[in-house]
């Protein structure tokens, strides 16, 4: 195992940029997922890790030594890294033992070594049953801890997946999610995780980078990520927050319209413009005026959707800018009502990406 190293890693494609200035260190046995939208540059970071294609900028170090730069790369069979693509990639007429023992015996490791390593891996990836089938009659599950077992079987030095569940349906992939965790808190190989998936990234990893244009916006523990966004791309894309924006009056209060904000987070800068990040589920419907006014605002309900458990409200805001918010399912206001809305202090998260200092 080893850790690994972005140093100022860029990708550009003529005047392209896939990739910009991309800085990352992941420790050894780490799980790194990089999670972002459609285009963002995770496979790209992904690919130059692998040594598929090399950097224009920057480099990566593993285990201390360079293994990409723009003046050198190791091609991806001098790396000890196994990759899992989102097509599993099984040998059709090789069952499953053949097929996840193949790495082992391309090693000339000998025939001892590769049956009990090949017991454990099958133990592990609970495959023991379906040793002796071929893919064909296998589930894309089934398929898919095939396709990690072969991976990990092999002892590499980084393990890198690249979406390795959207093959799979809804159920199958939140059930392999905590396979993944299982097998990594087994083996514990430094991995990098490429998803676009949120809960995907939540439940796989220890640390979560998250990507946008090229680069990365934002990396910590997926509780930090969560509880503490920085900007307002983090916010909207991990949990789905609403972003209001106004002007601080100090270091914590800002004027959202003709109210006040006590703001969590970072020191603001008097006449600064923030914007302040604040969940669904986080916000009080209120159908009276409540005697306190700092941290209330006042809207009208512009839509109630009935969802079994909740209710989704669409409400306006003063300025006419909308704000959601999850209420209990108990809780049914018309449209066209008016109503006050308590945001609490310690979830009005200011972020960054106004004009602060
Ligand atoms: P997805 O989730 O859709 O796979 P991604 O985050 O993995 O997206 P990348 O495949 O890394 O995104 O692509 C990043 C950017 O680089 C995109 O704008 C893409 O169009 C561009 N790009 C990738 N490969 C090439 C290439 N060979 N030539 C030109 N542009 C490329």
């Amino acid at each position: 195992m080893a850790s690994v190293e972005l140093k100022g890693l860029g990708k550009r494609y003529g005047d392209a940029v896939a990739l910009a200035d991309v800085n990352l260190h992941i420790q050894h046995g780490q799980l790194v997922c990089l999670l972002g939208p459609s285009g963002c540059g995770k496979t790209t970071t992904l690919r130059l890790i692998a040594g598929f294609i090399e950097p224009t900028a920057g480099e990566i170090v593993v285990g201390g030594k360079v293994l990409s730069s723009t003046t050198r790369t190791v091609a991806p069979e001098g790396r000890n890294m196994s990759m899992i693509f989102q097509s599993y990639a099984l040998w059709p007429h090789m069952t499953v033992a053949e097929n996840v023992a193949y790495g082992l015996k391309i090693r000339k490791m000998n025939r001892e070594t590769i049956a009990e390593k090949l017991k454990t891996i099958l133990s592990t990836a609970r495959l023991e049953a379906l040793a002796d089938r071929y893919p064909a009659e296998l589930s894309g599950g089934q398929q898919q801890r095939v396709s990690l077992a072969r991976a990990m079987v092999v002892e590499p030095e980084t393990l890198l997946l690249d979406e390795p569940l959207s093959n799979l349906d809804a159920n199958l992939r939140e059930e392999m999610r905590f396979e993944i965790r299982r097998l990594h808190d087994r083996y514990r190989y430094t991995t990098v995780y490429v998803t676009h998936d949120q809960a995907e990234a939540m439940t796989t990893a220890d640390l979560i980078a998250v990507m946008n244009g090229g680069r990365i916006e934002q990396v910590g523990t997926p509780q930090e990520i969560y509880k503490r966004p920085r900007s307002a791309f983090v916010a909207r894309f991990i949990g789905g927050s609403n972003i209001l924006t106004g002007k601080a009056l100090d270091a914590r209060r800002v004027a959202v319209g003709d109210s006040v904000l006590v703001t969590d987070g970072r020191a603001l800068r008097t006449g600064e413009t923030v914007p302040i990040s604040i969940r669904q589920h986080e916000i009080a419907l209120l159908a009276a005026q409540p005697e306190q006014s700092e941290n209330v605002l006042r809207a009208v309900v512009a839509r109630c959707v009935f969802l079994g458990s909740a209710r989704d409200y669409t409400l306006t805001l003063e300025d006419k800018s909308e704000l959601r918010l999850t209420a209990p399912a108990d809780r049914e206001i018309d449209p066209g009502q008016h109503v006050w809305l308590r945001l609490p202090a310690d979830r009005c998260q200011a972020l960054s990406g106004g004009n602060e200092a």
